[in-house]
């Protein structure tokens, strides 16, 4: 069997990457890895044990215990942490922002490297996030770096929020958006930027 290669499709928020990369995943039969799932279900784990998104030492200990897997089933990539599903618990606005923190401590990005890595496993994979070409797979044959206008993002965000039934207005996603764009592009550690 061929080994397949490695997809990386990186991009602000709301650009379109996990409708992108679920499709090339499912038309090539490759894994498919949502890295900021990955960010997100630290920053709920952290909100649950009562652990601040910028403790980088009691970050780093939810990190190293981080049991994740993905389960996609039919169109829905489903995250689960350990027996438990988490897939609507990580999309909530508040851990949008945790994400966004929690991502910028380094024993977190660090610790994260190799989950990112054996999640995408041996064979072709497709990885969507922020840093995949730069810093998890700067071997990939295939890099994107997709983009979109920031009131076309916030958008399409707030039609999802409304359709997954939450109470929120355009506005909050477009402050939100903007606060976390401004967060990755200009942290210091695996900071948003075309490979
Ligand atoms: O892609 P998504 O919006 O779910 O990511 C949530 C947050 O996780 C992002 O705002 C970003 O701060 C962080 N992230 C990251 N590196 C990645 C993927 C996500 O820093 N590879």
């Amino acid at each position: 069997m061929s080994q397949g290669i490695t997809i990386a499709i990186d991009g602000p928020a709301g650009a379109g990457k996990s409708v992108v990369s679920k499709r090339v995943a499912q038309s090539l039969g490759y894994t498919l890895v949502d890295t900021g799932a990955i960010y997100r279900s630290v920053a709920l784990l952290a909100k649950e044990a009562g652990v601040d998104w910028q403790d980088d030492g009691a970050l780093k200990t939810i990190v190293a215990a981080l049991d994740i897997r993905f389960n996609f089933v039919g169109d829905d990539n489903q995250v689960h942490l350990g027996d438990r599903d988490v897939s609507a618990a990580i999309r909530m606005p508040d851990i949008s922002q945790g994400a966004s923190l929690v991502s910028a401590q380094a024993s977190v990005r660090a610790g994260l490297l190799d989950v990112q890595r054996n999640l995408a496993g041996k064979g072709g994979a497709v990885l969507e996030g922020r840093d995949i070409g730069t810093v998890v797979f700067p071997q990939a044959e295939v890099k994107i770096f997709l983009i979109a206008s920031p009131e076309e993002r916030a958008k399409r965000r707030h039609a999802e929020l409304v359709a997954k039934g939450q109470d929120i207005s355009f506005e909050e996603v477009l402050a939100d958006q903007v606060q976390r764009d401004a967060q990755d592009e200009g942290r210091e550690l695996a900071p948003l930027k075309p490979a």
